[in-house]
């Protein structure tokens, strides 16, 4: 009987080592369809309108700048009701050092890039800090053609992660003020750590989470959406008082 145990408990091993790569993700398509349609229903229940969303081959696009990738993590609770968030957060541990890369696309607006960093790294009682890195990254920002009058596109987390990619259509805010660039880009990174667009019931959204404390509306926040080449140029106060609520 002793004998028997050793062979049992290797077959046993090895039955839940396969079994283990079997149930690995990412190639399965009806997996990754399975995980579309909880992202889709997440975006739905977050409140944004069904007529603000864009379904490509692998993400949605809602409101022309934020990207919900297919293979996102949907956190598990349910969220409800700028300041208003996703209600999935950049992890503690995460958000102390997002890890940004300028892909050789973007190279031209580094100064654009580091005036956007400098503004959320500056608020005041708040842990988010990016730093610009040329190795590991956990945020890539990246030239890319959105189509006439999409000036950028932002990520929102996911499992802890702050959202993967920035795009920057760089054509578009080309003719903008320095100002005005380096906007696009700080809003982005707004949406990359959970941020949404402070106006959302104005441009069509039916709920969002307010940040506690800190509901409402602000002419001023640099996360109002569609207000490219116009819009807040610096983070308002309650935009920093929303950022420190969220990652003290
Ligand atoms: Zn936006």
């Amino acid at each position: 009987m002793k004998n028997m145990l050793f062979p049992l408990l290797l077959l046993v091993i090895c039955f839940a080592a396969c079994k283990k790569s079997a149930d690995a993700p990412a190639s399965d398509p009806q997996t990754q369809n399975d995980n579309a349609k909880k992202v889709l229903a997440y975006i739905h229940d977050l409140g944004f309108p069904s007529d603000k969303i864009v379904e490509n081959t692998n993400e949605f696009i809602v409101e022309e700048d934020i990207i919900f990738p297919k293979n996102m993590e949907v956190p598990a609770e349910k969220v409800r009701p700028e300041q208003y968030y996703t209600g999935s957060l950049v992890a503690s541990g995460w958000v102390t050092n997002i890890r940004l890369k300028i892909d050789p696309s973007m190279t031209s607006m580094t100064s654009e890039i580091n005036s956007a960093i400098a503004q959320w790294n500056g608020v005041a009682n708040c842990s988010i800090f990016w730093s610009v890195v040329s190795g590991t990254y956990d945020v890539l920002i990246v030239d890319s053609n959105l189509g006439s009058g999409v000036c950028g596109q932002g990520t929102f987390p996911s499992g802890g992660r702050a959202g993967g990619t920035i795009r920057i259509n760089k054509a578009q805010i080309a003719g903008n003020s320095f100002a005005q660039r380096a906007r696009t880009i700080c809003h982005e990174m707004g949406h990359n750590v959970s941020f949404r667009h402070t106006n959302w019931s104005a441009i069509g959204e039916s709920s969002a989470t307010p940040v506690p404390g800190v509901g409402g509306t602000d002419a001023s926040s640099l996360m109002n959406g569609g207000q490219c080449g116009s819009g807040a140029t610096t983070l308002s106060t309650k935009d920093k008082q929303a950022a420190a609520a969220l990652y003290p």
